[in-house]
């Protein structure tokens, strides 16, 4: 059991189950707050083998080194973050995710969790992850041909690979909302459902301007309001306005609820941030007090 302090209250939480415990009755004194965000994200590699035209990842190869990684997490662990994510590029195509995970679930009590396009997991790598994730995230967007048009894969390969991903960990699904997508979302729902899948995570795609379509949020929200299903779904936090979600954290600071680093050891407050503090041999915990302090002066000169 982990247990976080913060504005929220205290926060208990059990990565084998995932159960959340928030306690907001509970009034935390500032200096005992965590510092670590409640979860980081890391872009092991930029390196990927599918060319899906709505990724943004830029498309060289560079990758984190791994004592850096081992630096971050334990850092973030004795700052009170609940979890670690490693995405990509494609993080399976990082030569040491296996290693990673394992050295994140035996030394912490961070969750580990990756997104993957789930085609790279062999039997040998499943073998390997069991018992070192907690969570995989498999980004399938459409059904059928839709997905086959969409990812340049066949989609019956991948209902293969996802008995594989099974056996490592509980999963879920990513879903980039988009013209092409947004008619087979109820069918995505029942079908992942059936699947075994414990949650589905709709991401509304962004355009070239950082916007979101309204017309795809207000079917979303018709889509929201009308779902019977039963299994849990996921918004990205920046296009929940106006949309029925259940958000018990109120963060006055998102540098502690959420940070990013590229695989260029840059250090954001989210994947869709340019630029970034570079923390490459560096503490993250520093690098997040840094960008607070200096968008404080910021706020401070206007
Ligand atoms: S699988 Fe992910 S990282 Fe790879 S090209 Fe598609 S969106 Fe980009």
């Amino acid at each position: 059991m982990k247990i976080r302090y913060d504005e929220n209250g205290v926060h208990l939480f059990n990565r084998n189950t995932g159960a959340n415990l928030l306690i907001d009755e509970l009034s935390v004194p500032h200096d005992k707050w965590s510092n670590a965000p409640r979860h980081v994200s890391f872009a092991l590699t930029n390196i990927c083998d599918l060319k899906c035209a709505y990724c943004y990842a830029p498309k060289d190869r560079s990758e984190l080194e791994f004592e850096d990684l081992k630096n971050w997490i334990t850092e973030i662990d004795l700052g009170g973050s609940l979890g670690v994510g490693f995405g990509g590029g494609e993080p399976t195509l990082y030569p040491r995710l296996a290693e990673l995970c394992n050295f994140a679930t035996v030394n912490t009590d961070l969750a580990v969790s990756f997104t993957t396009h789930g085609h790279r997991i062999t039997a040998a790598m499943c073998e390997q992850l069991k018992g070192n994730v907690h969570f995989i995230r498999v980004s399938v967007d459409g059904l059928g041909s839709t997905y086959e048009k969409l990812r340049g894969r066949s989609f019956d390969t991948l209902l293969g690979q996802i008995q594989l991903i099974k056996a490592i960990a509980p999963f879920g699904i990513n879903y980039v909302l988009n013209a092409d997508t947004i008619p087979d979302l109820i069918q995505v729902a029942n079908f992942w459902e059936q699947q075994g899948a414990t949650e589905l995570l709709i991401l509304p795609e962004i355009d070239a301007k950082g916007m979101f379509s309204a017309d795809i949020l207000l079917r979303l929200k018709q889509f929201l309001d009308g779902y019977t299903g039963k299994l849990p779904l996921r918004i990205n936090e920046n296009c929940a306005n106006g949309l029925p979600i259940a958000q018990p954290f109120n963060d006055t600071n998102p540098l502690l609820a959420y940070a990013f680093v590229d695989a260029r050891g840059m250090l954001k407050r989210t994947s869709y941030q340019t630029g970034g503090m570079d923390i490459t041999g560096k503490s993250l915990i520093q690098g997040l007090e840094l960008i607070k302090s200096q968008s404080e002066q910021l706020i401070n000169h206007k």
